[in-house]
């Protein structure tokens, strides 16, 4: 997979380069380029800001250079990458999302500062490309660079070879699959008594069927503490007569 990202703070993606996604640069299963925003602007000051129309405080990002990195990229390769631009006025980004975009072969970032991109950015290339605006969650950073690491790293380890075992995610919180929708539950590892703490003796019992029912019955307890909401969007069709009683 090829992933680019155009921003005025290079530096920032400097953890692309550590530990998974290091790895996988390393091994060649990621092709992970990072552009300076400002090698595209022509001034003394190398300006990608500027006072946004209709006034109020704090400056937007001018459209010039956005065009002029996005054509440069968008040329050096092969076919169309989904473009993410992320905002917190965007859609929601969820572990469906990074199973979606896990497919694309080449996906660019366009991490913002100040108050934004000018719009006519997203509508430009949303006529001709896949544009997903998306969001990291409901608050406000300083910069798109951050939300570009969260979702970069949530994209590569779902790409095959990327985990050491690959059936790690399977179980995961908002996996797909028998657990979709609920959170994980409690882990632990050895030793079996940690300051008078022990570990629940099914998981020990190596009876499987009990196992993956305690694993269930626990994701669900810590579901309905967590995230009610996980619980009221499930499909009722796949509780069991078991986990209505839990
Ligand atoms: N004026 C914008 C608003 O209220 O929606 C906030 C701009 S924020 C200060 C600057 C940049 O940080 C955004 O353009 C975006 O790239 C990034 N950003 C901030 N919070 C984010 C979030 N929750 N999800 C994704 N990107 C975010």
């Amino acid at each position: 997979m090829r992933l680019d990202v155009i921003t005025i703070f290079p530096e920032y993606l400097e953890p692309l380069n550590v530990s998974l996604v290091g790895k996988a640069r390393a091994r060649g299963q990621l092709d992970v380029r990072v552009h300076d925003l400002r090698a595209f602007t022509h001034d003394r000051h190398h300006t990608v800001d500027d006072t946004p129309y209709g006034g109020g405080p704090g400056m937007v990002m001018k459209p010039e250079p956005w065009g002029e990195a996005l054509d440069a990229v968008l040329a050096s390769g092969e076919g169309r990458p989904v473009v993410v631009v992320p905002t917190p006025s965007g859609r929601p980004f969820t572990q469906e999302l990074a199973v979606e975009l896990a497919d694309e072969p080449w996906l660019v970032f366009t991490p913002a500062r100040y108050e934004g991109i000018d719009r006519r950015v997203v509508e430009e290339y949303g006529e001709r490309l896949d544009v997903r605006e998306l969001s990291i969650g409901d608050y406000v950073l300083a910069g798109g660079e951050a939300p570009v690491l969260v979702m970069v790293e949530a994209v590569a380890r779902l790409l095959p070879g990327v985990l050491g075992n690959a059936d790690s995610h399977r179980d995961d919180s908002f996996a797909p699959g028998a657990m979709a929708a609920l959170l994980e539950g409690p882990i632990y590892t050895k030793p079996p008594e940690w300051r008078g703490r022990t570990v629940p003796e099914v998981l020990s019992s190596g009876h499987h069927g009990r196992i993956a029912r305690w694993r269930r019955d626990e994701a669900l307890r810590r579901t309905s503490l967590n995230r009610p909401d996980l619980i009221a969007g499930c499909d009722p069709k796949d509780l069991d007569r078991h986990d209505r009683a839990t």
